[in-house]
């Protein structure tokens, strides 16, 4: 008998299934659920115990992991049936993107049923998730983390704890707000640079030596030919897409709202991926918006 936590796995969508994927390879039980029967199918077809409802996913386990699109997703699923189902002291591990304050509130509602509580979002995509490199961003108790980072190492390769309950969440849309406008700066400078004259690899050069340096320009650079491995190679095959840039800036600017936080350049970047996304490019590398700022149609 193995003595690692059983682990109710709900959401094996992209990013869910190769994470139980690399759970199930760790030795693992799970009891593996999601609303769409294909993915269901593609997780009993990777060898991963499978249950018929979210509610047995959650009975007689250790650990509740949750990875959802939304936090509407995740609140409606625990006070529906997730938290009634799970045996008291349950830990609730929530790694979907979500606003924080909705992940505060989710937190609240386990900790008020007699559970315990983690959000834990992810950086790193579906190529991170496959090969067990994730970044985590933990929002959790002291007292929880030995036996959360026990879990998420064989998942991630990077678990930051970065305070309570709604930390990881709020950690998340900071960093991605400001890579939101460093692509948009990265983006409006190589097109200026253009019409200045410059080749793209002089201005490359300076800039990835100079106080310009950012990741949108040495990891993710818009233009091809600096960077062989960035999507702009590619046509801009994602990498990490414009919707999902959108939805995460979406969660920045509701808390910024939230918090009474005069960001001019978060709100317009938002603003800007929103538009960029709805206007056909949902699954575009959000570096492709350089595209949009050259044709001047943002
Ligand atoms: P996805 O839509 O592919 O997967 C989500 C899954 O959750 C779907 O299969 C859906 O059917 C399932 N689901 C919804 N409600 C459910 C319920 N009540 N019970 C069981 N299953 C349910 O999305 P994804 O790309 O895997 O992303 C998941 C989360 O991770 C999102 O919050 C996203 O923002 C975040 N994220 C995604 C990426 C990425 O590159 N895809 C990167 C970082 C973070």
């Amino acid at each position: 008998m193995s003595n690692l936590p059983v682990i109710g796995f709900l959401g094996l969508g992209h990013m869910g299934l190769p994470m139980a994927i690399n759970l199930h390879r760790a030795g693992y039980k799970l009891k593996g659920f999601d609303v769409v029967p294909a993915a269901v199918q593609a997780a009993a077809d990777a060898g991963i115990e499978t249950v018929d409802s979210g509610a047995d996913a959650a009975k007689d386990v250790d650990i509740v992991l949750t990875m959802f699109p939304s936090g509407q997703h995740v609140l409606d699923a625990y006070r529906s049936y997730l938290l009634d189902a799970a045996a008291p002291n349950t830990l609730f591990l929530e790694c979907s993107t979500i606003d924080v304050a909705q992940a505060r509130e989710a937190a609240e509602l386990a900790v008020a049923a007699g559970h315990r509580s983690a959000d834990a979002p992810v950086s790193g995509g579906v190529v991170g998730a496959e090969a067990g490199t994730l970044t985590f961003m933990l929002g959790a108790e002291a007292a929880d983390l030995a036996e959360i980072t026990a879990v998420l190492e064989h998942m991630g390769k990077r678990i930051v704890h970065c305070g309570g309950h709604g930390s990881g969440q709020a950690a998340k849309i900071c960093n991605n707000m400001l890579l939101g406008v460093s692509m948009i700066g990265a983006a409006e400078a190589f097109v200026l640079g253009e019409r200045l004259g410059l080749e793209h690899q002089a201005l490359y050069d300076v800039i990835s030596t100079a106080s310009g340096q950012c990741w949108s320009v040495t990891t993710n650079c818009p233009v091809p030919g600096p960077v062989p491995a960035s999507p702009a190679n590619r046509d801009y095959q994602p990498g990490f897409a414009a919707a999902l840039m959108a939805k995460d800036l979406g969660l920045a600017s509701s808390a910024l709202e939230h918090t009474d936080t005069d960001a001019r350049m978060g709100a317009l970047a938002a603003a800007l991926y929103r538009k960029f996304s709805d206007e056909g490019n949902a699954g575009t590398d959000f570096s492709g918006i350089i595209n949009a700022v050259r044709e001047g149609t943002l």
